[in-house]
């Protein structure tokens, strides 16, 4: 329950038409793949269009190795070297370390507590005048989304400075209840909406995420890439997955289903879980987290310990799983912070 993973497996129907689609794409490995993913990018077009009701073309998204690779790409084109990245602590710990990769100078600005109030965006895109504005919504590790009108006003402040993009996170956003920020694409050149198919889609292992933007960030983007950087295999793969999209809302309701009867489960048992929009919470409030982590790993489960002075993070698991850790956690009395 460490790393965000979805626990389903894919149904033997999925495992079936992928192995059927890299069949057909082994046929064709002398030769590179389309390096610019064309059909995948034009099925991704087609989904995100679906949910979001924002029309979409392939010419507005872009994939890669996972959303990690698709954030390094973002980095190499738009920072570096005498350029700035700005971010929001507790945040997603590789906006942070990919900047620095990059050369990128990283400001981490921190939130108030565990929540991003708009005003702190704004003020800080004023103070810092970054070159890439992190967004991270749902936020990892807190969980909480920001709404639109956040977004807004932190493209309208990023603008009057004349320079810089602003990227939003979106890794989590099936798991959310608010819009995406793809609603908000349209007369918006400058904002680039992240996604991947690690966690709803169940497919962390294939290593596949995107993004949707103006055509001119592709455009960018197409500069640093690496030639044929998605494999032909990963590209067809990946084309039978987002054909599978449909079928996924009951699974995301049942994740979310199994969420709240855990944050129930345990609020009840005295522990306290700040409000999630995506498939894992924060828990706590623990005297001592590392120990707490260790005695939950000796139980034999994995947890992540954020760095938080409070806080563990737990990622949603089956419904069993879920039950080992609320009986583990019960366990763990002594280590609640009380006052
Ligand atoms: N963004 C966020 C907020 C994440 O939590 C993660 C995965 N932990 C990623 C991006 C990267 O995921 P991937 O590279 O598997 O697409």
């Amino acid at each position: 329950l460490n790393t965000n993973e979805n626990p389903h497996p894919p149904s033997q129907a999925l495992i079936d038409d992928v192995a059927e689609s890299v069949r057909a794409a082994a046929a064709q490995l002398h030769r590179y793949p389309d390096r610019d993913a064309v059909a995948l990018r034009t099925d991704l077009a087609e989904y995100l269009s679906a949910v979001t009701g924002t029309p979409l073309q392939n010419a507005n998204i872009w994939a890669a190795n996972g959303s990690n690779e698709i954030l390094q790409q973002l980095l190499q084109a738009f920072g570096g070297p005498g350029r700035v990245s700005l971010g929001f602590t507790p945040g997603y710990s590789m906006h942070e370390l990919i900047s620095h990769a990059t050369g990128t100078t990283f400001v981490p600005e921190p939130r108030a507590g565990l929540l991003l109030p708009t005003e702190r965006i704004v003020a800080a895109v004023e103070e810092h005048r970054p070159d890439v504005l992190f967004l991270c919504s749902p936020n990892n590790p807190t969980g909480d989304s920001l709404p639109l009108a956040a977004i807004e006003a932190a493209y309208d402040a990023v603008t009057q400075t004349d320079r810089g993009i602003v990227v939003v996170d979106e890794a989590y956003a099936e798991f959310a209840s608010v819009d995406s920020a793809i609603t908000l694409l349209a007369g918006r050149p400058r904002l680039i909406v992240t996604r991947t198919m690690s966690k709803a889609f169940a497919f962390a292992g294939a290593r596949v995420g995107y993004l949707a933007a103006d055509p001119g960030v592709i455009d960018a983007l197409l500069l640093v890439r690496l030639p044929y950087h998605l494999s032909a295999l990963t590209q067809s793969a990946a084309e039978v997955a987002i054909s599978y999209a449909p079928r996924l809302t009951d699974q995301i309701r049942q994740l979310c289903a199994t969420r709240d009867e855990f944050v129930a489960t345990v609020t009840d048992d005295g522990w306290v879980c700040p409000p999630s929009d995506a498939n894992f919470v924060l828990i706590g409030p623990f005297s001592d987290p590392p120990q707490a982590w260790q005695r939950l790993l000796a139980e034999g489960i994995l947890v992540r310990d954020v760095g938080l002075s409070r806080w563990l993070r737990v990622t949603i698991g089956t419904p069993d799983q879920m039950a080992l850790l609320v009986a583990a956690l019960r366990g763990l009395d002594d280590l609640r912070e009380t006052t």
